[in-house]
């Protein structure tokens, strides 16, 4: 099936007008025609090979929202004129014991991802959202509720759904008290589900500058982390962290925030963490976590709960020739909070 899209077709240059072969569509799949595309951190770690498992040609993209175009014979959940979304994962053994608990996303067998994954049947590596088209299994598809916007869905289905699924693990609910580190894409949108939760909110952030957008994304206050005495006076205040930080980071600063039993999970470093003090970990029987997306079950929960609650991420819509301007504006944080690119300009660059 042809179909074209943007690719990186090397870790040193900009990512340029690709077409290609996706495979066939079986009878279990749902092909997409993809209206927007959300821009994740990650995208630009594998365009740029910086986990070294990127495979060239890559098209990037798993925020994705479209329109179903076609289903196979076996089809059962959608019709063609369905809005669906697709996220991070488009396969995965259905069989192990995490598959059939809805974590997908912990497949004993690894899930396959929405690009730069080999298919379980054909080995053809996946091609992500900055593309016209998707075939994904319909179990890996989620319905998109219709009070959403859907202009503005996309980045719901990774920073949504990375920051959704650990407040749940953690159970949080009114009365917790949660700190966000790092207002970025994950960020924001873990102040915002948080907050509509029920939990008292705080944001860490190195200086008094995002003090505004944490209040208007639903913030209770904002923590400045370079401050000692507020961080001293803070000490033992919160029952979970999220920290979305992209990048290798030291925890030590934060560790002490946290009561007895609390949690910070790590979201969004992938790779080597600055060695840590284990002393505030033994005294106050605190953890580090990590957390990975969601499953399936779960990210069709965040949607219901965000066409519930109208938690909607913060969004500048760029056209698909501006992919590249927007990874170095995101590598500098100049987005608030989250670019999703309008697929239909793709035809402009045909
Ligand atoms: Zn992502
Ligand atoms: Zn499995």
């Amino acid at each position: 099936m042809k179909s074209s899209g943007f690719a990186a077709t090397d870790a040193n240059e900009p990512l340029v007008p690709f077409t290609f072969e996706h495979r066939a569509p079986r009878a279990n799949d749902v092909v997409m025609e993809i209206l927007y595309s959300g821009v994740c951190h990650s995208d630009l770690h594998m365009a740029r090979n910086d986990w070294n498992w990127t495979a060239y040609p890559l098209v990037p993209g798993h925020e994705i929202v479209g329109r179903v175009i076609e289903v196979g014979s076996d089809v059962t959940r959608y019709k063609i004129g369905d809005h669906v979304a697709v996220g991070c994962m488009v396969d995965s053994c259905q069989s192990c014991d995490q598959c059939r608990r809805g974590e997908e996303q912990l497949c004993r067998e690894g899930n396959t991802g929405t690009y730069n994954a080999p298919d379980r049947i054909t080995g053809d590596i996946t091609r992500g959202g900055y593309s016209k088209h998707l075939v994904v299994r319909e179990e890996f598809a989620c319905r998109v509720p219709d009070s959403l916007d859907i202009t503005r869905v996309a980045p719901l289905l990774c920073a949504g759904i990375t920051t959704y699924s650990p407040l749940r693990t953690w159970n949080v609910g009114p009365g917790s008290r949660v700190a966000v580190i790092g207002l970025g894409g994950l960020g924001h949108m873990a102040v915002k589900l948080a907050s509509a939760m029920g939990a008292e909110v705080t944001v860490l952030s190195r200086t008094n500058d995002k003090a505004e957008d944490a209040k208007t994304l639903g913030a209770d206050r904002l923590l400045i982390s370079t401050d000692e005495k507020a961080m001293a006076e803070a000490q033992s205040s919160f029952d979970l962290i999220i920290d979305t930080v992209p990048v290798k980071h030291d925890i030590d600063l934060y560790m002490p925030l946290l009561d007895v039993d609390g949690t910070l999970v790590i979201v969004g470093q992938v790779g080597p963490m600055s060695p840590f003090n284990s002393v505030p970990f033994l005294l106050g029987r605190r953890r580090v976590a990590g957390s990975p997306i969601g499953g399936i079950r779960e990210t069709q929960e965040m949607l219901d709960f965000c066409a519930r609650k109208n938690v909607m991420p913060d969004v500048e819509m760029i056209r698909m020739d501006e992919i590249n301007e927007a990874f170095e504006r995101m590598e500098r944080s100049d987005v608030r909070y989250r670019f999703v690119i309008d697929m239909a300009s793709l035809a402009a660059t045909e």
